[in-house]
């Protein structure tokens, strides 16, 4: 059985790996020239379940050396003196196993897992996709497949082709959040730091293994903004209007952004699809239910989706109707809770008032001052929360396996 995969950063690879060891026939076309290789991109978490994953895949150790090693955040505010967050310490709290890691290092280590085994198509997109399967690239000639997957993230191309216009299916969470390259010139190492005020953040981290930094930009306005998403001169203009009055570094961060090799500006938005298959295509990771960049794990979901979709359709022996009903029931619990935890974290993540700033800052000092296994403890208590990821149990398809 032909399956294509469209996307090879984390569902696309996952997927890949898991259905060429039930002995389907897998070809992934990636829109990018090259393999993902770090130079942008941005730290990604994954969580228990993810991470039980990663290890059934065989890369748990490449994944923890290639680990952010960030330890530390620093909340800077005007006129008070900055608070220190242990990310340890909460990370322990929420997760019995997380890694960070930057997400092409991530993508790199399944890619690399996978191109001896898959037919890996670069600097291609699908262009069409016939209901008898007949695919139609943009470069390539056209081929059949049996099955047609979407891991092509947030602003899918398969989704776009088979379920319509993306403004019709998501809604946006009320921020925005810009990513890009600048020099490490704070020599920064295993924190990150971030300058908050009411309705902007401005941070900057760098991590283990890489050689520069990232500048992060949050802004919550109170309308949406008006901008072309393929503008990106529109983009920097949008940023340097709304920090460009902003102290600590963030003049040397926004001057930094005529020399960026690599920029990155979205709107933090929430797929709110029920479905995520038609005919013999279906969809995986953020290109199905992304809860919103930044703020609900997704990177988690991706890899357990992927995992998911690839148990079904060797248990289902490639009745794909049958396999991606139980898919589809297999991840919907976790789909809806992240959903849920997403809204309330980008809530959270850009404080909208003075009041919100003080809570901000007083949950910080908060989770310093209790003892490890306190705040473990009470972490516990809110499972469905901020132990959401850890909470969801997957199914050990690996059992059924046909090899
Ligand atoms: C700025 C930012 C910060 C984030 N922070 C976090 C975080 O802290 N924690 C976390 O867990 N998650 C975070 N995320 C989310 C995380 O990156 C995604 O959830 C994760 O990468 C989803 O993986 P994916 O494989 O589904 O999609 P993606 O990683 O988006 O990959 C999609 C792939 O499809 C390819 N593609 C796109 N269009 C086409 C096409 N037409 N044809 C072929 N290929 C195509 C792309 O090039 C890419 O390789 C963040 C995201 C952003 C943008």
């Amino acid at each position: 059985m032909r399956i294509l995969i469209s996307g090879a950063s984390i569902a696309g690879p996952v997927l890949a790996y898991w259905l060429v060891r039930s002995g389907f026939d897998v070809t992934v076309v990636e829109r990018t020239p090259t393999p993902r290789k770090t130079g942008g991109g941005h730290a990604v978490d994954l969580f228990r379940p993810a991470m039980q994953i990663v290890e059934r895949i065989g890369v748990a150790e490449e994944v923890r050396a290639k680990a952010t090693g960030t330890d530390a955040l620093v909340i800077h505010r005007p006129e008070h003196k900055p608070v220190t967050l242990d990310l340890r310490k909460m990370f322990t709290a929420v997760s019995d196993n997380h890694v960070e890691i930057m997400r092409d290092d991530l993508s790199e280590i399944l890619y690399n897992t996978t191109s001896s085994d898959v037919d890996y198509i670069f600097a291609d997109s699908i262009s069409a996709i016939g209901d008898d399967g007949e695919v139609t690239f943009e470069h390539s000639p056209a081929q059949r497949f049996d099955i047609i997957v979407g891991a092509d993230g947030l602003h899918s191309n398969v989704r776009t082709l088979t379920f319509g216009a993306e403004s019709d299916l998501t809604t946006w969470l009320g921020s925005y959040l810009a990513i890009f390259s600048v020099p490490n010139y704070l020599e920064l190492d295993n924190v990150m730091e971030m300058f908050v005020e009411v309705g902007r953040i401005a941070g900057i981290y760098s991590a283990a293994h890489m050689n520069d930094a990232r500048a992060g930009f949050f802004l919550r306005p109170p309308k949406p903004l008006d901008y072309h998403y393929r503008d990106t001169e529109q983009q920097k203009r949008l940023l340097r209007n709304h920090f460009g009055d902003m102290s600590w570094e963030v003049p040397q961060l926004l001057a930094e952004l005529d020399r960026t090799p690599s920029f990155y500006f979205d709107s933090i938005t929430q797929l709110r699809l029920d479905t995520w298959s038609r005919g013999r295509v279906t969809l995986v990771g953020d290109a199905a239910y992304c809860p919103g960049p930044a703020v609900g794990g997704s990177s988690s979901m991706a890899v357990v989706g992927a995992y998911i979709l690839a148990g079904e359709l060797a248990a289902h022996v490639g009745d794909y109707a049958a396999a991606f009903a139980a898919y589809e029931t297999e991840i919907g619990e976790y789909v809806r809770r992240s959903r849920s935890f997403a809204v309330a974290s980008a809530k959270m993540l850009v404080p909208a008032s003075r009041l919100e700033l003080w809570a901000m800052v007083n949950a910080v000092r908060l989770i310093n001052v209790l003892p490890a296994p306190v705040s473990r403890a009470a972490a516990r208590l809110n499972a469905k929360g901020v132990r959401l990821h850890d909470s969801i149990a997957v199914k050990d398809y690996t059992a059924s396996d046909r090899t």
